[in-house]
């Protein structure tokens, strides 16, 4: 099911939960809702769910303005955070619950649901754990009944809302593969909501970054990830390292030095210059930078430089496959295009 929101603005007592948010999902698409707390993701999310109404607004399922619809009407399924499983329903009833409680008119026949959930049981992997109770379950396993759960009623939207944010990263990173694997297979159209910025790149079609109520920038992972729209999202997608520059002639300068990389289009005046720790290289250009190493640390598989720029009070931050010294003088260049320039202000 397409589903568009359309200039929504949602305010609590007259707080301004979301700005006039506007977005096209597009049928059996997996697009991630990403940002830092508060900046509305799950308020979008409960939108969409019919769980509350714009303030102003319109939200359309199909050519339908959906905005006053109930829950039941929209045919939602739902994962949360926690897994809010039935205690007292083996795996099998919790995911035959939403069919089972259906009106006598458009409830399947009793064999027909179990078919059903023994099916989205073999989907989700956990085939012979039908008769266990949630509390017999891993996290990780009580999550993917959750799933099947939500999937049993055929939702035109699913929409997940943190669902393995409860779990230790090595079963997030599994159950992160396993959904995308399933998606590909099921196709449902599905918003999925988190603030973990390699989980949204790695499951979804599309990326939705969110900031203060708005969106920032929406487009496929790598894009996003290439080519950030403002400097929130260059550091809020990825390491970033941040230079101030001077632009003058049409060329970038820092200290006093240019820097080897062209202005373009920039007017002339301060600039901030964005690029990625590990971007840059230590080589001996024609307008390369000085810098002096302050400090290092671990991240990841790299070591994590921190860099002050010679001339200037800034300090950057590289990778370097290798130890270097407080103090060790280095020259440094920029990578043709791997770089990004945004206005001061
Ligand atoms: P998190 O990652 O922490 O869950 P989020 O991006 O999902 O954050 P929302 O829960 O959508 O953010 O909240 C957006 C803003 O709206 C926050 O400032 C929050 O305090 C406010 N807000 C959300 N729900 C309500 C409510 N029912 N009443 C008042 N304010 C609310």
């Amino acid at each position: 099911m397409e589903v568009r929101v359309q200039n929504v603005r949602k305010e609590f007592d007259r707080f301004p939960a979301l700005h006039d948010v506007s977005l096209d999902i597009v049928s059996g698409e997996l697009i991630a809702l990403l940002g830092p707390s508060g900046s509305g993701k799950t308020t979008l999310l409960r939108l969409i769910a019919g769980l509350e109404t714009p303030t102003t607004g319109a939200i359309f399922f199909g050519d339908t303005d959906a905005s006053e619809w109930s829950v039941q009407r929209r045919n939602i399924g739902f994962v949360f955070q926690h897994y809010a499983l039935f205690r007292h329903m083996t795996i099998l009833e919790n995911i035959s619950f939403g069919l089972s409680v259906r009106p006598r008119s458009t409830r399947p026949p009793a064999k027909e649901i179990r078919r059903r959930a023994m099916e989205l049981l073999d989907l989700v992997q956990l085939c012979g754990l039908e008769k266990r109770y949630p509390n017999q379950l891993s996290g990780g396993q009580r999550q993917r009944v959750a799933l099947a759960r939500a999937l049993a009623i055929e939702p035109s939207v699913l929409l997940l809302d943190e669902p393995f944010g409860a779990l230790d990263a090595q079963v997030r990173r599994e159950l992160r593969k396993w959904l995308r694997e399933l998606h590909d297979r099921t196709g449902h159209t599905t918003v999925f909501v988190t603030h973990d910025q390699e989980e949204a790149i790695e499951l979804s079609d599309r990326l939705c970054v969110m900031s203060q109520g708005r969106i920032e920038q929406i487009g496929k992972p790598d894009r996003v990830y290439d080519h950030p729209s403002s400097p929130f999202v260059f550091g809020f997608i990825g390491s970033s390292s941040e230079l101030p520059v001077t632009v003058e002639n049409h060329e970038l300068w820092v200290g006093g030095h240019a820097i080897g990389i062209p202005a373009g289009d920039t007017p002339p005046g301060q600039a901030r210059l964005f690029f990625r720790p590990h971007d840059v290289d230590l080589i001996e250009a024609d307008a390369s930078l000085t810098g002096v190493v302050s400090a290092t640390r671990r991240v990841g598989g790299t070591r994590r430089v921190e860099l002050g720029i010679g001339g200037s009070d800034h300090k950057v931050e590289i990778d370097l496959p290798f130890d270097h010294p407080a103090g060790e003088k280095t020259r440094l260049a920029f990578r043709p295009r791997r770089w990004t320039l945004f206005p001061a202000a």
